[in-house]
């Protein structure tokens, strides 16, 4: 079985005025996104958004600028995404999707051995997600169109590493 995780498609990541914004890189991947989300629906495969959700004193702000905090507009999905009631929401603090959170347990729940990702940002809670999932045996994909990141150096990099160092498949 496999499900799709839609990584940080959040205001303050996707949204132009969006605190942490990718810019053009992670509007160009929304209809990319869209027919992905589909795409599993039909098939009944599972669809999580993880979502980067934050303490207004996080730690993380000692790297990045405060962002996606909790019940603030800018850690919603964003609007040009719908959520299904039978949609999984996993919130996170970290950059991996499974770091304090139950993804790991839905997941087997669910019977999932294979985890497809989409979402921002390509070099650090794209990877990291997939970091963890191959550090515990699932299969990974990555959609090469479906990912972006702010800097593009490093979404390039990352896209190498998770298919040479991490065993992903790039498609
Ligand atoms: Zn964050």
């Amino acid at each position: 079985m496999k499900a799709l995780l839609v990584i940080d498609m959040l205001k303050d990541f996707i949204d132009q005025d969006g605190v942490l914004t990718t810019g053009n890189a992670g509007q160009e991947i929304i209809a990319f996104i869209n027919d992905k989300i589909a795409e599993f629906r039909k098939n009944n495969f599972p669809v999580i958004f993880v979502c980067d959700n934050h303490e207004q004193d996080d730690k993380e702000f000692d790297m990045f600028p405060a962002h996606c905090i909790a019940d603030t507009k800018g850690a919603e999905i964003i609007t040009q995404l719908s959520v299904e009631a039978t949609d999984k929401i996993i919130k996170k603090r970290r950059y991996s999707a499974f770091f304090g959170t139950d993804l790991d347990l839905y997941l087997r729940e669910k019977q999932v051995d294979e985890v497809h990702l989409v979402g921002v940002n390509t070099n650090i809670c794209v990877l990291y997600t997939a970091a963890d999932a191959r550090n515990i045996n699932y299969q990974v994909t990555v959609y090469k169109d479906g990912v972006a990141s702010f800097n593009e150096q490093a979404h390039d990099f990352a896209l190498e590493e998770m298919k040479n160092t991490l065993g992903c498949q790039i498609v």
